[in-house]
């Protein structure tokens, strides 16, 4: 099938989180099992130049923007089997990052417009566009409207992939006209319309053929108050074509025998040479070197979202205990700046890595013996499957994909791979804690629940099979 993965990020060229790998790691499972996957993303000013250098230009022309002509070029490149489409234009993309400026809404619906635009003059017309949270939300509703007349686009199939509610994409009514170029009857319920703006996720929802999420847990979680973020109403309405695919992860770039960024690699067989990793992150961080001491892991965007306030409300009482933490993140600064605090005030016990570091996180995966994610929501998590796939433990809250992916532990049975709690609060978030730490003094027990996370398949090979069934069904 020939399908085209529209994105507005893509590892290993611009990646902030699990989107990034979900666009890297989707079309390459899809196209291992011989299907046609392009991918589409900006042309980032910060892609590294020695990607930049391997792009061809195929061609450049204009695009209207409302009542201006903007430039649109495109860039080509084929990188292991995969062809990338890279769509220019240096005033809305060359930019220090790629999300949080004032006119985002502009630059997503002209990288929205541009998708279709160039579709009209490759040599290349998908039977599916698969399109990525609000970002390319619009491509649903364009394709429907604006575009209803191009006559090669009449049998496209479109999919919207929501990988996080929160993040809609919200603007003045004015956009549909001023950088869009719809009419505004689409300021309607069955549109975009959200109390009297627009919304470009409700657009997407409302004209896409499926709707997808990235958890069956979290699909049905969106259609309630507290998850729903303001759609929880249109998410009931739209159950009949909504559903949860579980997302994987890349197993080749995943993996501890022969990933390059930690120091040993080891596997199921040799798991005790985990514990060099270990020795290796505690003395690169400063943290005192003790193979006994528990080394719990957190990387993650420092928000509200990943359960920042459960942990700092019990950052004290956690660190009562022997044991040690190593965090790798931004975001909210207050969060930033607890964890300097507390890296200040015991330094052999916490490390606070305030960055955005791709190798280290692949030696904290490696090196710790627990990875803690209490999120608040969480639409799938792909760190917990990495802490797994390195035989980190994870200690998670069971919302969203959480729930999905980390079966809690059964002391009387020896069954699961992690620790688990219900509600939103940090005594319970304690508990599981206390739990794990309770376990990891027995050795032998330990390794069990650490070889059995390793063992669990979370690689992209029956998500793809998901994914490329819908597909099929879509366009028959
Ligand atoms: P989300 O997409 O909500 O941020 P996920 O768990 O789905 O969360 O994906 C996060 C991805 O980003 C993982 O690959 C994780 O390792 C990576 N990541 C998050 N923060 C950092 C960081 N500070 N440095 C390096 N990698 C990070």
């Amino acid at each position: 099938m020939k399908i085209l993965f529209a994105t507005s990020e893509c590892y290993p060229f611009l990646k902030t989180g699990g989107l990034g790998d979900v666009a890297y790691a989707l079309p390459k499972a899809l196209s291992a099992m011989g299907e046609d996957c392009r991918v589409i993303m900006p042309n980032y000013g910060t892609i590294k130049k020695e990607y930049k250098d391997k792009m061809t230009h195929l061609f450049s022309t204009t695009l209207k923007v409302g009542w201006r002509e903007q430039f649109l070029g495109v860039e080509y490149l084929k990188k292991d089997g995969i062809e990338y489409y890279f769509i220019d234009n240096m005033y809305y993309f060359d930019r220090e990052a790629p999300y949080g400026y004032f006119d985002d809404g502009e630059r997503f619906s002209f990288f929205s417009s541009a998708i279709l635009e160039i579709l009209t003059r490759i040599d290349f017309v998908p039977e599916i566009i698969h399109c990525n949270d609000w970002h390319t939300a619009v491509v649903p509703v364009l394709i429907r409207t604006k575009y209803k007349w191009e006559k090669q686009f009449a049998n496209v199939k479109t999919i919207l992939t929501i990988h996080n509610l929160r993040f809609q994409g919200v603007y003045p009514p004015s956009v549909l006209s001023d950088l869009l170029g719809l009419g505004t009857e689409l300021l309607q319920d069955f549109g975009f319309e959200y109390f009297g703006n627009v919304n470009y996720m409700k657009g997407g929802v409302n004209f896409a053929d499926m709707v997808t999420t990235v958890s069956p847990t979290y699909a049905e979680e969106i259609k309630t108050e507290f998850f729903g973020e303001g759609l929880h109403g249109l998410m009931q309405k739209v159950s009949y074509k909504l559903v949860g695919i579980i997302n994987g992860i890349d197993y080749s770039i995943n993996d501890p025998r022969k990933d390059k960024d930690i120091p040993v690699n080891y596997g199921l067989k040799n798991v005790e040479k985990k514990y060099e990793v270990k020795k290796a992150l505690q003395e690169e961080l400063g943290l005192e070197i003790r193979q006994d001491v528990p080394l719990i892991g957190i990387i993650s965007r420092l928000t509200d979202q990943k359960g920042f306030d459960l942990i700092a409300h019990a950052m004290e009482e956690l660190l009562k205990n022997d044991i040690q933490l190593v965090v790798l993140g931004t975001g909210e600064r207050r969060y930033e700046d607890m964890f300097r605090y507390f890296s200040f005030k015991y330094p052999q016990k916490v490390s606070s890595n305030i960055t955005f570091n791709g190798p280290l996180a692949q030696r904290i995966y490696a090196g710790t013996d627990m990875f803690l994610m209490p999120s608040l929501f969480e639409p799938c998590g792909l760190s917990q499957m990495m802490a797994l796939r390195y035989g980190s433990v994870p200690i998670v809250r069971e919302t969203g994909g959480l729930k999905d992916t980390v079966a809690p532990y059964n002391k009387y049975t020896g069954e699961g791979i992690g620790f688990t709690f219900t509600n939103y609060d940090s005594y319970d978030m304690m508990q599981a804690v206390h739990r794990a730490l309770e376990l990891y003094k027995d050795k032998e027990a330990w390794r069990g629940i650490v070889l059995a996370g390793m063992r669990t398949d979370y690689s992209w090979k029956s998500s793809a099979r998901e994914y490329l069934d819908l597909y099929k069904r879509l366009s028959t």
